[in-house]
């Protein structure tokens, strides 16, 4: 799906100070000492680089290219590339903590990292994308790595540059490494259901929390920020499980039917429509966007950009369940608010983690040499979603913590623990 910018947010609070505040907390409530809390908070390598790049009118033109490694305890970094016009340092270094905690609480073997490149894909041809992503790559051969650090789609990106990426490492290798990168095309290594892996993620939890709210998917309701991957596919796999999807947005504005919208239709208008929803005439439009997130539904599945949920709207929300397929889609100061009013949220590095799971899958069937099948891949991601959101909502129950708080005590104590085994210098 190709990027779209995102509009601009207001009071947009600083995602890396939100992600901080969840970890401090959960930090003090596990008893961390304050070694392991430094080792933990500070991004174990940082990389900035200047591509300059041929544009197709002949001039040159320098990007802006990060790669941050937040920790390599449990195992190679994992993280996307974000392409986007305003991605700066410290949110990339958000998301490749998120990418940490994210991993542990699925108890996969990975570390977390992330990258982003500044630009606007959308104002670039194919071939400058191209000639930037092989920039990108060559500028980070000794940071990427199958053992090392491994790359995958983000915003903005997806399985083509990812092919791009594999071809540009396995060339400066000279043999074929498809493990280095994840979210490939299938041909290149790519896994079955790698595509609706982070949706799925999000109906399985999002299913799981039901069961312990008591809300019957049949007579729930549902609605979802953004309807790119992450939105569509959990959307249209929340449907087929018996909730009515009331209201869908993207970029282009809110779409609103009482009756529910057929999800499957919103996607063939979507992909029909240049990769938007603009004109749907399958609900009606919202006069303002934001007041998708304040309607009277069972379930918000917020699945577009960070910090939509803040002190502004968060005692406006009415949803019971809040499942985040967004990274950081409600800042720090909301949680309090949504904990207040006694909404459970099921936090990003839990809900979204199906993608990076089904990612894992990808690096091991490229390491194997071996091809599973969709139906494999699904029971298995499923299986773990499910015991990863058990062992969250264990947590709660035992540190009488949210479902946030509890995951990150999960996550910190795993890669804690893991550290200490492995000891420092
Ligand atoms: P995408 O580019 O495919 O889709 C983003 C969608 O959000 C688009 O429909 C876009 O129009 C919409 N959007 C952008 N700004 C919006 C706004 N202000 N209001 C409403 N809609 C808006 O991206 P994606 O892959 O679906 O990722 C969405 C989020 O999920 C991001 O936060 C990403 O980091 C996170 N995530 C993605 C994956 C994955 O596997 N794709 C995995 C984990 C987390």
């Amino acid at each position: 799906m190709a990027y779209i910018e995102p509009a601009p947010i207001k009071d947009k609070e600083n995602p890396l100070e939100s992600m901080m505040e969840r970890f401090h907390i959960a930090a003090e409530k596990l008893g961390l000492s304050e070694e392991v809390y430094n080792v933990l908070k500070n991004p174990a390598k940082q990389v900035i680089v200047s591509l300059p790049i041929t544009m197709d009118n002949g001039k040159i033109k320098v990007f802006e290219g990060i790669r941050v490694i937040h920790s390599n305890i449990l195992g190679p970094a994992k993280g996307g590339i974000r392409f986007a016009p305003d991605v700066h340092l410290d949110e990339v270094r958000a998301l490749a903590a998120w990418m940490t905690w994210k991993c542990a609480v699925v108890d996969i073997p990975y570390g977390g990292g992330k990258g982003g490149v500044r630009c606007n894909p959308r104002e670039m041809s194919a071939g400058e994308i191209e000639r930037l992503v092989r920039a990108y790559t060559l500028a980070m051969i000794d940071v990427f790595g199958p053992d090392k650090d491994i790359p995958a789609p983000d915003m903005g990106t997806g399985p083509r540059e990812m092919a791009w990426l594999m071809d540009e490492y396995s060339k400066a290798h000279g043999m074929t490494v498809n493990a280095v990168v994840t979210g490939k095309p299938l041909v290149l290594g790519g896994s079955l259901g790698r595509t609706e892996a982070t949706g799925r993620g999000v109906m399985v939890t999002a299913l799981a929390a039901m069961q312990k709210l008591k809300i019957n998917p049949f007579q729930a309701t549902c609605a979802v920020q953004g309807f790119g991957n992450v939105g569509s596919w959990a959307a249209l796999l929340l449907e087929e499980r018996g909730l009515r999807i009331l209201a869908i947005s993207d970029i282009s504005g809110a779409y609103f039917n009482p009756n529910g919208i057929n999800i499957q239709e919103a996607i063939a208008y979507r992909d029909s429509n240049k990769g938007t929803l603009e004109n749907f005439t399958g609900a009606e439009k919202l006069a303002d966007a934001m007041d998708l997130l304040e309607l009277e539904v069972d379930v918000l599945v917020p699945a577009a950009v960070e910090d939509v949920i803040t002190i502004a709207n968060a005692d406006k929300i009415k949803a019971k369940l809040i499942v985040e397929g967004a990274n950081g889609p409600t800042s720090a100061k909301a949680d309090a608010i949504l904990n207040d009013k006694g909404i459970m949220a099921v936090p990003d590095i839990l809900a979204n983690a199906g993608g990076v799971t089904v990612s894992y899958f990808e690096w091991v069937q490229n390491r194997l040499g071996y091809k599973w099948t969709a139906e494999r891949v699904n029971r298995r991601s499923d299986r773990i979603m499910k015991d990863a959101f058990d062992h969250v909502y264990e947590a709660s129950v035992k540190y009488k913590v949210p479902m946030r708080i509890a995951a990150y005590i999960v996550a910190i104590d795993k890669v804690a623990k893991t550290y200490t085994f492995r000891g420092g210098f």
